[in-house]
């Protein structure tokens, strides 16, 4: 079977082989795909650029019995900007690292795939802070994925007078209901982001803004979330945090 969609290559892998590439990609009608591209790595092959990892791409793929090649590759955008700072860089792989992990196999993924490319975009542009960009892109893949967290009221007596969030729970809290427990402190500015993150419409969800401290703090809130209800950790995270 042949089919043509578009494709942000998430991972590539050139320990194959003597001149072909493994690439894991999220295409728009499929997810995540594993493909080969034969003979990515001669200096004629043309779909050799187009395949290397952060390049959004139109691909035309055969789906065999157990794996996916690729037999032509068109570059729709490269994300220069990105690959040229370091800091930049290391966020945009731990961007493709949880998408790999969050994002769908084998059905459509337009919403991941458009999260994607966009946090990329503001990567690239340098208009919003790097807490703001990955905070997005964390909660909403997770929200996308099931582990949408409860930031309407406390979970414990209902009130609106919240001053924490529980990264186990996934839900807010007021200070009376948690005594002792596993919570976060958040303001109402990191509440009111967090509200923001995971209701607004998609154009919008990248549209707000917070005090640099205050939003790293919140950042971190998010990101604790993250890790408690994956329970794993990411390498490319780490290596983020090595830097910044
Ligand atoms: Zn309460």
């Amino acid at each position: 079977m042949k089919l043509t969609t578009d494709a942000l290559i998430i991972r590539e892998n050139n320990a194959v082989g003597e001149s072909d590439r493994f690439v894991t990609a999220l295409t728009r009608s499929n997810g995540i795909v594993q493909a080969s591209v034969r003979g990515a790595r001669n200096i004629k092959n043309r779909n050799g650029s187009a395949t290397q990892l952060l390049c959004y791409s139109r691909l035309s793929l055969y789906k065999g019995r157990e794996k996916y090649i690729v037999d032509d590759a068109e570059p729709l955008q490269v994300f220069f900007e990105v690959r040229g700072q370091l800091d930049k860089l290391a966020l945009a792989q731990y961007f493709c690292e949880l998408a790999g992990v969050l994002a769908p196999r084998e059905e459509e993924a337009e919403t991941e795939l458009r999260l994607l490319l966009n946090g990329l975009h503001y990567l690239s542009e340098g208009t919003r802070p790097l807490w703001l960009i990955k905070a997005v892109v964390e909660l909403r893949l997770l929200c996308r994925a099931g582990y949408m967290p409860a930031v309407e009221y406390c979970a414990g007596c209902g009130c609106v007078d919240v001053d924490g969030f529980s990264p186990s729970k996934g839900v807010l809290l007021c200070s009376r209901c948690s005594q002792g427990g596993d919570v976060l402190p958040l303001t109402p500015n990191g509440l009111a982001a967090f509200r923001h993150i995971v209701y607004a419409p998609f154009e919008k969800c990248f549209a707000f803004s917070l005090p640099e401290a205050e939003g790293q703090a919140f950042g971190n809130v998010v990101e604790r979330f993250l890790l408690t209800q994956l329970n794993r950790s990411f390498q490319t995270l780490e290596f983020y945090h090595s830097l910044v």
